[in-house]
């Protein structure tokens, strides 16, 4: 994905490096002790001080964190920045869900949530998956308010009460949740409770003027800049602090655990860690499940075979070619050079096997001659150049197929 990464970059992110565990404190406050990330999945361990570390369940709690802890809000607003790594859930181990998982995300924060904020972060997402060839991915989004009593608060409590109503149908988890955290109702995948769950009032239709407008502006946003999306007023998620727009990507080939993206603004956060006010937005990519849909649709890139292979026999032609290997190293070729002897044809084998573009034979008539010989692997069509000639042919070569 590494090159992939460029494209964040385009948009003036700059890369944040986090650690692997934090205080099991950040987690509970940040991700909230009701959540199933820190009920139900997070390795937490006693340190010898008797303080509780866990390991990282997501990482906008510890961006945020280093945000609060190192001033930056003193740094051009807003702050743009990405993250990948290793993610860590006690989860049931499944296809595209594992207790170890990796994701990739970018956060954004600062003084204000102006809608082209949330559209550009979406527009640099899709323009990410673009880049890696990942096809028939779509986006979901929704704005879920903000926690006043005038937009989502009401609309908590209408739902509640129209839940009250169809509770006996609910399965167990869905009951309980009516009293807990009715929005997360309408996360629920059980077939049984589909038909409920369409009856159940919109938030679109309680939402306050000011979130409505902000709402309507992402969209128009979106559309801007070619940006696809689809409405989900099913899309919520259950923190006090998240607010406003949500979004989430799926992608094909992955069963049931087709989200690849989930993302959305929480302009409460950095406040609520002990930090000035501040607003925020930002992503997570669950970069195993974008890998399994590429090589569903058999777009994934194999690793890239080397360009070129070198067949070399004898020890002047040994010497030749650590002098080749070098050159074509610094004109940026990816070079493989045997370290022993080999005989050509099991040489070429290799190569074959490497997936090399080319193989450059020298043996002693090479050398004697000063005329290297080029194959191309998948012609195998043979030619001879003197070393300077190799190399311009070979950065004209590279040119023209890029
Ligand atoms: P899900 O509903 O699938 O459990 P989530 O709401 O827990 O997802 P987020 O916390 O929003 O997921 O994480 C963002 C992304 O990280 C998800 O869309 C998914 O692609 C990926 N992800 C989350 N948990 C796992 C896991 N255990 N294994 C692999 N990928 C994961
Ligand atoms: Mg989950």
């Amino acid at each position: 994905m590494a090159n992939e990464y460029k494209v964040f970059a385009t948009f003036g992110f700059g890369e944040i490096r986090l650690p692997i565990f934090e205080s099991t404190e950040l987690f509970a406050r940040a991700v909230g002790g009701e959540t199933d990330i820190v009920s139900k999945e997070m390795y937490s361990f006693e340190d010898r001080d008797e303080t509780s570390i866990s390991l990282r369940p997501e990482a906008t709690a510890s961006v945020c964190r280093a945000y609060i802890e190192h001033g930056m809000q003193s740094l051009a607003q807003p702050v743009k920045l990405f993250y990948a790594g290793p993610m860590f859930r006690r989860e049931r181990p499944q296809k595209g869900r594992y207790r170890q998982f990796y994701q990739i995300g970018a956060e954004i924060l600062g003084g204000t949530d102006a809608p082209g904020i949330d559209a550009e972060v979406i527009e640099m997402l899709m323009t990410f998956f673009d880049k890696c060839g990942l096809e028939g991915a779509t986006l979901y989004i929704n704005s879920i308010g903000h926690n006043a009593p005038e937009c989502r608060r009401g609309y908590v409590a209408d739902l509640k009460s129209a839940l009250e109503k169809v509770k006996d149908k609910l399965g167990p988890d869905s009951q309980r949740r009516v009293d807990t955290n009715p929005l997360r109702v309408l996360d629920s995948k059980l077939e049984s409770e589909q038909a409920i769950i369409a009856t159940l009032p919109h938030i679109a239709d309680h939402l306050c003027d000011e979130c409505k407008t902000h709402y309507d502006a992402v969209n128009r946003q979106l559309e801007v800049r070619g940006v696809l999306y689809r409405e989900n007023w099913r899309l919520v998620r259950g923190l006090d602090y998240y607010m406003r727009t949500t979004f989430e990507i799926t992608a094909p080939g992955l069963g049931s655990q087709n989200a690849v993206c989930g993302g959305g603004r929480y302009d409460g956060l950095v406040e609520l860690l002990g930090g000035p006010p501040t607003k925020g937005i930002g992503f997570a990519i669950g970069e195993d499940r974008l890998l399994l849909s590429l090589q569903e649709s058999g777009k994934s890139q194999a690793p890239k075979g080397r360009d070129v292979y070198i067949a070399w026999m004898g020890e002047r032609a040994y010497a030749a070619a650590i002098r080749a290997a070098k050159d074509l190293r610094k004109a940026g070729f990816s070079v493989e050079l045997p370290p022993l002897e080999l005989k050509f044809g099991k040489a070429l084998g290799q190569a074959d096997k490497l997936g090399a573009t080319y193989a450059l034979i020298l043996g002693d008539n090479e050398v004697s001659e000063a005329l290297w010989t080029l194959k191309t692997l998948s012609t195998g069509e043979q030619t001879k150049f003197t070393e300077p000639d190799l190399l311009d042919y070979l950065a004209k070569q590279r040119s023209t197929s890029s």
